[in-house]
């Protein structure tokens, strides 16, 4: 029989009208059953949340021990969060425990940063300070990619910085949240982490609900624009986590084995369902062909299939939908006569779509310009550096970007021209715990990661003492 799990409000388990089936993406397997809320558990969490608010923002030391302790939770916990986290969105054993380990390292990162607090200006007459206060209940939102990471990197600071919070994951890959959830029961005060699931009626609700102070949002450019208005009319704070279309560039000096293989895995780990995933390649023409090469040889070598399985690389979609849109960008590609060099397919019932590498491919074309989620990369020769800088930020979207290349000046040189939040240098899509990361233009809004994301879960507040 499926497990069934439950939310959580106020430090218990919180009853649900209505149970959803969620399926193994690979197998399409009933694995869970999951709890949807709706209009009264949402109120139910948010006031639970701003019971304990008092309280919890007053004990710093508490927050601290809290932190740390649902981080060791997490590292004990691994195997089993782990294996939910494959059942409910299909990547590989191996980057679960990964996702989930980085999860339990930062939750104890945050457990001991400290909350800045600046001298503006001090001399004999005035000292100015700008110190860090709680704001409030914080809601957070997140998808369905990386539901471990995603939620660590909202509730470090967050609850570090002495808000409480209502938790709202995607309803397509709730289990993990809910099982954290759980396990915060006995480790926080009640009402501090509240995990409610429910799709995009239940954030709604959340944003639009007077209490929260603040919102810490995590998906789509399309989602992020509709909780932006939602938030404008209590004016309430939002970091906005979206979408992206990293462009990797290509220098003609590149180590180019070692470029092809480290931006096949930047691509398509996690089987390209990665925000700051390489979603372009930019190749000086003379080196396409053999690029492309090295590229297929590497994506030839990875096995596809069910994410609990030995030596499986790539996983399925985590969703039909998603499924579809990978499927329809390769099928607008193919039609405007691009050539696909193809992986391997499992033979499983689940949402599996073959790795793709797409060449000889026009930029109006939609998977150059639309985000693609998936497993399908296009690569786009140039002829002159100048040329590849204006394609790759020709986007609404400015999250990730890479130049690739030996000489340092001119890496340097080219990072700093790419319009996006993070700019790497022979590395793509690798995130450090505590290093800040946001997104330019529609990608986003605020950071976080490390101390930026403490101020922006902070009320700041000018104190201005005349002496
Ligand atoms: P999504 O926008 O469909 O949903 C994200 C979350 O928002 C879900 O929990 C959903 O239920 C909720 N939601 C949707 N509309 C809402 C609304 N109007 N009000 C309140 N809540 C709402 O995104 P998804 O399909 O789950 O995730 C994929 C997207 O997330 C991609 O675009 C990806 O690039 C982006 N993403 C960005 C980052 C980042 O750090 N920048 C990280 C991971 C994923």
């Amino acid at each position: 029989p499926a497990a069934v799990f439950e939310m959580t409000i106020g430090g218990r388990a919180a009853a649900a009208t209505r149970h959803v089936d969620l399926r193994d993406p690979a197998t399409l397997e009933v694995v869970a059953s999951a709890p949807m809320a709706d209009a009264v558990t949402v109120d139910a969490a948010v006031f639970a949340a701003a019971g304990a608010f008092p309280e919890w923002a007053a004990d710093e030391a508490a927050r601290r021990a809290g932190l740390a302790a649902l981080g060791d939770a997490l590292l004990a916990h691994a195997d089993e969060i782990a294996g939910l986290l494959t059942r409910e969105m299909g990547k590989p054993t191996a980057y679960a425990l990964g996702e989930v380990k980085f999860s339990g390292i930062l939750l104890k990162k945050y457990a001991g940063l400290a909350i800045a607090e600046d001298v503006i200006k001090e001399d004999d007459r005035v000292a100015i300070r700008m110190i860090r206060k709680p704001l409030g209940v914080m809601a957070a939102i997140t998808a369905w990619n990386y539901p471990v990471a995603l939620l660590a990197q909202k509730i470090g600071p967050g609850l570090l910085a002495g808000n409480t919070i209502v938790v709202k994951p995607s309803p397509y890959a709730p289990l993990t949240a809910l099982r954290i959830g759980e396990l915060a029961r006995e480790l926080l005060p009640p009402g501090v982490l509240n995990v409610i699931n429910g799709g995009v009626d239940v954030g709604r609700a959340l944003v639009e609900h007077p209490l929260p102070a603040k919102i810490s949002f995590t998906g789509s450019t399309e989602a992020g624009r509709q909780v932006m208005a939602s938030a404008a009319t209590t004016l309430k704070r939002c970091t906005l986590e979206l979408g992206g279309n990293d462009a990797a560039v290509i220098l003609e000096d590149v180590d180019l084995a070692r470029a092809a293989k480290a931006i096949f895995f930047a691509a398509f780990d996690n089987s390209g369902q990665t925000c700051i995933a390489v979603k372009r390649i930019y190749v000086p023409r003379r080196l396409h062909d053999e690029f492309a090469d090295a590229f297929a040889t590497v994506m030839r070598s990875v096995r596809m299939g069910h994410g609990i399985g030995e030596g499986v690389g790539l996983g399925p979609l985590a969703t039909r939908f998603q499924r579809e849109h990978v499927a329809e960008l390769v099928e607008d590609a193919r039609s405007r006569g691009a050539t696909l060099v193809q992986g391997e397919m499992p033979g499983l019932p689940g949402w599996f779509h073959p790795a793709t590498l797409v060449l000889g491919l026009d930029d109006d074309a939609r998977l150059v310009r639309e985000e693609q989620f998936g497993p399908a990369v296009p690569l786009l020769a140039y002829d002159h550096i100048d040329d590849a800088i204006s394609r790759a930020n020709a986007s609404q979207y400015g999250l990730g970007a890479s130049v690739w290349g030996r000489d340092e000046a001119a890496t340097e040189a080219v990072a700093r021209r790419l319009e996006a939040g993070t700019a790497w240098i022979n590395t793509h899509a690798v995130l450090l715990p505590i290093v800040p990361y946001g997104g330019l233009k529609q990608s986003g809004m605020g950071f976080e990661g490390g101390p930026l994301a403490v101020d922006g879960c902070s009320a700041m507040q000018v104190v201005h003492r005349r002496k």
